[in-house]
């Protein structure tokens, strides 16, 4: 039997050159962290052989184009899975720094570079970018952000149903370290308990290596599990802004 998934996502670098307060990757709360190829493509080819064919797959981070290796990473996945929409998000910081071989890479798989244009870019900045991306004769998509999403509660008293009607993370599976997700929460939460001493719940992460067949990844990550159990019953917006030297745990919980 074969299955379709819809989107995976997963992080080039963990660690970022912007640092915004409720990144949902935790970026300010990691060390320098780069992707391992090979690893990259044993947990493709992993899920290739249980028969998931994967229609979007975007690389992230972090920011990925601190990874020396980006380009590369683009043919390992387009040599798994060639008809993959495949999609580079990035801050565009480093977009103008980039070698020939990296746009040689986007244009030869026909990779969609999405710029997040955060208020710290300028008008000037940005129509430059806008100017590289086109002399590179790449596809993209350029989009401003202002507000961050925060969701995440300790000691947790909604109701479960609830949790589950707002949640937003609108199925960005993510793949990190041989393992599947239903988003980013269940990859974090490790990170957040040490940084800061916290009891998150760690649950939410399936292996990949470790099931029979497709099926049970794709009704993994399409049933909502104990980590949602970390997530509020609703959203608050916050402004952007950088977190400085210092994050803190109120940058990512929401206020009680
Ligand atoms: S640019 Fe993106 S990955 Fe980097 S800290 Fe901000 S939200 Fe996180
Ligand atoms: S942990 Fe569950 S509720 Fe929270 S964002 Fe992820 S899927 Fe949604």
């Amino acid at each position: 039997m074969n299955f379709n998934l819809d989107y995976i996502e997963f992080w080039a670098t963990r660690h970022c050159n912007l640092n915004c307060k409720s990144c949902s990757s935790c970026s300010p709360l990691m060390s320098e962290w780069f992707l391992d190829l090979s690893a990259l493509e044993r947990d493709l080819m992993r899920i290739k052989s249980l028969s998931i064919n994967i229609m979007n797959i975007s690389v992230l981070g972090g920011e990925p184009l601190l990874h020396h290796d980006i380009a590369k990473i683009f043919y390992i996945v387009k040599e798994i899975y060639p008809t993959t929409n495949l999609s580079l998000l990035t801050n565009g910081i480093l977009l103008s720094s980039m070698s020939e071989d990296f746009w040689i890479s986007c244009r030869e798989n026909d990779v969609m570079i999405k710029v997040t244009c955060f208020p710290i870019m300028s008008a000037v900045k940005r129509v430059e970018l806008e100017k590289i991306l086109q002399q590179n004769d790449v596809r993209y998509h350029m989009t401003d952000k202002k507000l961050f999403n925060k969701i995440l509660v300790l000691n947790n008293k909604a109701a479960f149903d609830d949790i589950v009607k707002n949640c937003g993370c609108n199925k960005a599976y993510n793949l990190f370290d041989g393992h599947v997700s239903r988003c980013t929460v269940p990859m974090v939460t490790r990170d957040l308990n040490s940084y800061f001493d916290v009891d998150f719940i760690t649950a939410g992460r399936l292996d990949v290596y470790s099931v029979d067949d497709g099926k049970q990844i794709m009704d993994f990550l399409e049933t909502p599990n104990e980590s949602c159990k970390n997530c509020a019953d609703y959203t608050e917006k916050v402004a952007w802004e950088r977190v400085g030297a210092y994050p803190k745990l109120k940058d990512w919980l929401v206020d009680d």
